[in-house]
């Protein structure tokens, strides 16, 4: 009798040389996580692959789980069967019979393990005669097949599949260090956080809301989004910066066309401040270039020289419809859909520069004072913790402090805030 198991194929890790184990087992624990909350046996490193196993049996719903974690190049839900010429082809004919429309196919036996006496040539030639048989109006096409049958001898056992199901990609996270992304409810940020996350960054997102200029909608919105984001483990800890107030202080002390370059200014300086004490290399924005006036080449340069680490920008090149398209993929697409007043929609100016001059950016800039406000915003940060990134480790400095500064009626909502 055969069990139904998922083969996790991950290409990129075997191109990363001595660093493959690391990077195999970052894999490994990032998918028990992934999978904490089916009836998962284990999941094991062999020769090559991730093989998963479940209680009860590997459905399609732990595959698609699975194809959700950033470094599965691919996952196939196999037949697992002892080394039995019987057995891996009854399994090959079930395996084809569930590979939909076809008209062509081939077998394509693979050896991890060498003492297996069988030649490979052998298993694709008897396996091959049992699909004619069972599939006989169907036809071998050895070079440009519909559908190819999988047999894997590995180890003890023989591996059997059709279908195999594209994964994220990319690198499991926790092995690209950390970044500290900008993240609105909007399309484009969560979209660019899980793209850094799928290079295989840990992403710890930071939201500025209008509070208390307007209602906290916004960060329950970017709470779903991050809850969205679950099932590929990219994020570890969302911090949430009440910004309104200190917005109508800069709205009454700076014209109204660098408003916005101001606003940028003070929030990206924040990010780097919490980046620095995540211990985080880089910050990230969902900015594409000329998508609204703060993103012209003149206002991004207006708004790093503020900050001295890299500012990733991985949509700059994008167009919207491209950016929708992946917010489906990764389910965060409904809820960007639903509009929240954030601090971006707060004392917007009606015609913001589009070119920003340098010194009339810093007379704005100076003309408050910028490093107290942002101490100060600093000081009040909240966060939620998101226990769905394994490697995730939270700073001990706002461990501390935070514990008494955990905003009350959000405990009292249920979120997590803990110290
Ligand atoms: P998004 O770009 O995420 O779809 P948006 O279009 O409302 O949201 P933009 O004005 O395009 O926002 O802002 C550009 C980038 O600045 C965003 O991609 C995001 O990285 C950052 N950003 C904007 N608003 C916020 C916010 N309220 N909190 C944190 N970051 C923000
Ligand atoms: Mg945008």
């Amino acid at each position: 009798m055969s069990e139904r198991v998922c083969l996790v194929h991950y290409h990129e890790i075997g191109l990363k040389g001595k660093n493959r184990s690391i990077f195999e087992n970052q894999l490994v624990t990032n998918l028990k996580c992934a999978l904490r909350d089916t009836p998962l046996k284990c999941v094991k490193r062999i020769c090559g692959y991730i093989l998963v196993t479940f209680e009860g049996g590997a459905t399609r719903d732990y595959q698609d789980l699975i194809g959700k974690v950033p470094g599965v190049a691919r996952v196939s839900l196999a037949h697992e069967c002892p080394r039995d010429l019987a057995e891996y082809s009854h399994d090959a004919i079930v395996s084809l019979g569930e590979a939909g429309s076809f008209s062509t196919f081939k077998v394509h036996a693979h050896k991890s393990s060498t003492d297996y006496p069988v030649h490979t040539l052998d298993i694709n030639r008897q396996v091959g005669a049992a699909l004619c048989e069972a599939f006989p109006d169907k036809k071998v096409d050895v070079h440009n097949p519909d559908v190819t049958v999988h047999v894997n001898v590995v180890q003890g056992s023989v591996y059997v599949y059709a279908v195999s199901e594209r994964g994220a990609g990319g690198l499991p996270v926790g092995t690209a260090g950390k970044v500290v992304t900008l993240l609105s409810s909007g399309f484009d940020s969560p979209v660019a956080t899980w793209m850094l996350g799928r290079r295989g960054a840990i992403c710890v997102p930071i939201h500025f809301s209008g509070r208390p200029m307007v209602s906290d909608t916004s960060e329950w919105l970017t709470q779903d989004i991050v809850k969205a984001l679950a099932p590929s483990g990219v994020v570890g800890r969302l911090y949430v910066v009440p910004f309104g107030a200190r917005q109508r202080e800069i709205s009454l002390a700076v014209d109204q066309k660098l408003r916005i370059i101001t606003y940028r200014r003070v929030m990206f300086s924040v990010a780097e401040r919490i980046a620095r004490i995540e211990g985080a290399k880089a910050l990230v924005t969902g900015e594409s270039l000329g998508q609204v006036a703060s993103q012209t080449l003149e206002n991004i340069a207006a708004v790093d020289e503020t900050v001295s680490m890299p500012v990733l920008r991985p949509l700059i090149g994008s167009d919207k419809q491209e950016i929708i398209e992946r917010a489906q993929q990764i389910g965060t697409y409904d809820i960007s859909c639903q509009t929240a007043p954030d601090c971006c929609t707060l004392f917007m100016p009606r015609r913001p520069e589009t070119h920003a001059k340098r010194d009339e950016v810093h007379e704005a800039w100076d003309s408050f004072d910028h490093e107290a406000m942002i101490e100060d915003l600093v000081d009040h940060i909240e966060y939620v913790d998101f226990d769905q990134c394994p490697s995730y480790r939270p700073p001990r400095k706002l461990r501390v402090r935070h514990e008494e500064l955990a905003p009350a009626e959000w405990e009292k909502k249920g979120i997590v805030s803990e110290g």
